[in-house]
């Protein structure tokens, strides 16, 4: 059986004020199942495990592929770990638009993430022109196998399929175009790694409130989601917690 996961990202939001959202989303973890997860910015790591304890993970959104050196402004794994975080994010369409990051710099960042006991994250999605070109199974596929180390495992690795197109824009796939696409990642891992396939968490990504949560749990291969805006306030990302859980 796999846990499901609610996974908050808060992209570049938060300040210590916002910790006090983070309190009450540890409210309602501590009395669910499910496991709660928010990717923080970097400046609120510590602080952010200090005020979750065991009741919610606290991630990283991105990491450096090297151990440490001469790059200015950016972050390595062990920082993370270090700042007390247990995840990192990898290969958010985000960082692959703005920072031109390929499948191999994701898998590469990803590995960075296992050296220091870090569970990535790893994030693939098509953009819309690939949706409506037809090739969505083949993108997914080709981002699935190159953006996953080989030393990938359903315990140190989460997949998020976050549709470019449904990100922030409140735009949702089909339950059908969700499904299919799980559906297939799912045979995708089982095929390169056995039935250690089957215990990677799926999450889908773009566009989760309140008010599509459940549909999109029902979902086949659906574990949980990756959830952007509605991950800021409390409020709402309370509500896609119950709604994973009761799902
Ligand atoms: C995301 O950025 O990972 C995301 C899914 O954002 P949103 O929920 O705001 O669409």
């Amino acid at each position: 059986m796999r846990r499901k996961l609610a996974a908050g990202n808060w992209k570049m939001n938060g300040t210590a004020a916002d910790l006090a959202e983070l309190e009450a989303m540890k409210a309602a973890a501590a009395t669910k199942q499910t496991d709660v997860l928010i990717g923080t910015p970097a400046t609120l790591i510590s602080r952010a495990v200090a005020t979750a304890g065991d009741a919610i993970a606290i991630g990283g959104q991105d990491c450096h592929t090297n151990a440490s050196g001469a790059h200015t402004g950016d972050i390595s794994a062990s920082m993370l770990a270090d700042a007390g975080a247990s995840h990192v994010i990898t290969g958010h369409s985000e960082r692959r638009v703005d920072h031109g990051e390929t499948d191999a710099i994701v898998a590469a960042k990803s590995e960075a993430g296992y050296a220091n006991d870090l569970t990535a994250v790893i994030c693939i999605g098509e953009s819309l022109e690939e949706r409506e070109a037809g090739q969505t199974l083949d993108v997914i596929g080709t981002q699935l196998a190159g953006s996953t180390p080989a030393a990938a495992t359903g315990a140190n690795t989460v997949i998020a399929y976050e549709p470019v197109w449904a990100i922030g824009t409140g735009k949702v796939p089909t339950l059908e175009q969700i499904a299919e696409v799980h559906d297939f990642m799912r045979s995708q891992l089982v095929e390169r790694f056995g039935e250690d396939g089957n215990a990677f968490r799926l999450l889908y990504g773009g566009s989760v409130k309140p008010s599509n949560a459940n549909e999109i749990f029902a979902v086949s291969n659906v574990d949980g989601a990756l959830v952007g805006g509605a991950s800021l306030k409390a409020s709402d990302f309370n509500a896609i917690i119950t709604a994973l859980d009761e799902a």
